[in-house]
């Protein structure tokens, strides 16, 4: 047989019939046809079996990414459409759910574009091209985007680490339109400005947006300390839900300049919401020892475990938040505790909880479990799709 082709190792087909979506450099026994980098490559089982078609990525240890399962599919410019059509029209059908004009619109596998993430922020786009395979894509992924949806602009922001492993550069651009420096979007009754030029992501963490409204359903009365605020997401859901105060804590100055500007747009008063910078590992130890408490706090930490190697470092840095958290909640208050490491599972999550909670010598239960919202598919297959874990934990 001709064309570009991968053949699998003996027995390494089993992943891909299990609709597995990567195939690691080490399952690979032979490459041939010459393929570039991004081009759509034939994968075969060792016995010469056609398994799928998927975009080949020399440089990365994941060197082929899935894109069909259906050997007689043409991988052409209609698929591709076909694709970005589905990702849209599903969103349509969620978005009484999503109760917000800021939402991701391609994510990834879960929609079957490896690599691409689409995320759609009132009127305006950005983009990340994170794969080899999406990068080639990239003009007929803004010709779909401007023939399909009303747009102001679309900025680029392939600006992540991830690039590198693929061979590709560091890309922060203006695609199209004018991009102003801040974009105002809503999410039920709250609105926030976000930089899509420079904020962190994509802009804002879309992912915690069903999360957020979680906490503004519950936080009646309460006074919630809000850890890890970023911009704001939880703590003005929060307070616009009738908490009595909210304390916001971040290390980042930009973040808290945003945070500033969503109090104003908002309406609330400075005396209900205090913003503190600092390091909420100390931050928490200062509440500790002052015999200070909450009936609620939220723990949005930032990635700890991004490889293996961290694993066991990020494990202590979840436990001793946890714990440092759960000795500042009021007897009958709750901890609503994130982890975004995709290589934490929730099995290894809960355990983390368990041993803070022994450690802090607080009793907790389990409320409810909180994940990735749905604008944020995945396939099943993928494991790291379920990067985003949640808690919400009552404390007695
Ligand atoms: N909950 C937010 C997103 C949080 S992202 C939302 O819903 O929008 C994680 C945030 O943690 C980032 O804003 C980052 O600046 C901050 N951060 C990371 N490490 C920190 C630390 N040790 N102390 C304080 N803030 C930290």
């Amino acid at each position: 047989m001709e064309g570009k082709i991968v053949v699998l190792k003996k027995t390494r087909e089993i992943p891909v019939k299990m609709r597995h979506p990567w195939i690691y450099s080490g399952a690979i026994s032979r490459v041939s046809g010459n393929p570039y980098p991004g081009d759509v490559v034939l994968v075969m089982s060792y016995k010469k079996e056609p398994l799928g078609y998927g975009w080949y990525s020399p440089k990365s240890q994941i060197r082929v990414r899935m894109l069909s399962y259906d050997t007689e599919e043409k991988i052409d410019e209609e698929f591709f459409f076909k694709k970005m059509d589905s990702a849209y029209r599903y969103r349509k059908d969620v978005s009484p759910f999503l109760g917000s004009n800021a939402y991701r619109l391609v994510n990834s596998e879960g929609d079957g574009l490896p690599g691409l993430i689409v995320d759609y922020y009132n009127g305006y786009i950005v983009c990340q091209f994170l794969s080899a395979g999406s990068e080639k894509i990239k003009d007929l992924i803004l010709q779909y985007l401007t023939e399909n949806i009303k747009l102001c602009g679309i900025v680029e922001r392939s600006d992540v680490g991830v690039r590198v492993k693929e061979g590709l550069n560091i890309v922060n651009n203006v695609l199209f339109g004018e991009i102003p420096d801040k974009i105002k979007i809503q999410e039920k009754d709250v609105s926030f400005l976000v930089d899509i030029k420079k904020g962190h992501k994509t802009g804002f963490y879309l992912d915690q947006r069903e999360n957020r409204y979680f906490v503004g359903n519950i936080s009646h009365n309460k006074k919630v300390l809000n850890c890890f605020s970023y911009t704001g997401g939880f703590g003005l859901h929060a307070l616009i839900g009738g908490a009595k105060k909210v304390i916001n804590i971040d290390r980042s100055e930009e973040a808290l300049k945003i945070l500033k500007d969503n109090l104003s747009i908002n309406n609330i008063s400075k005396d209900e919401f205090e913003i503190i910078r600092e390091n909420v590992f100390s931050s928490l130890r200062s509440y500790m020892e002052l015999g200070e408490s909450f009936d609620m706090v939220i723990l949005d930490p930032p990635k700890f475990v991004k490889q293996t190697s961290q694993l066991k470092d990020g494990i202590k840095g979840y436990k001793k938040l946890n714990k440092r958290a759960l000795k500042i909640v009021k007897p009958g208050g709750y901890l609503i505790t994130f982890s975004c490491s995709g290589l934490v599972d929730r099995d290894n999550f809960e355990k983390i909880i368990i041993d803070s909670a022994i450690s802090s010598g607080r009793d907790v239960k389990v409320v409810k479990e909180l994940s990735a919202g749905l604008d944020h598919p995945y396939p099943p297959y993928l494991k790291v799709g379920k990067y985003l874990k949640g808690l919400v934990i009552r404390v007695y």
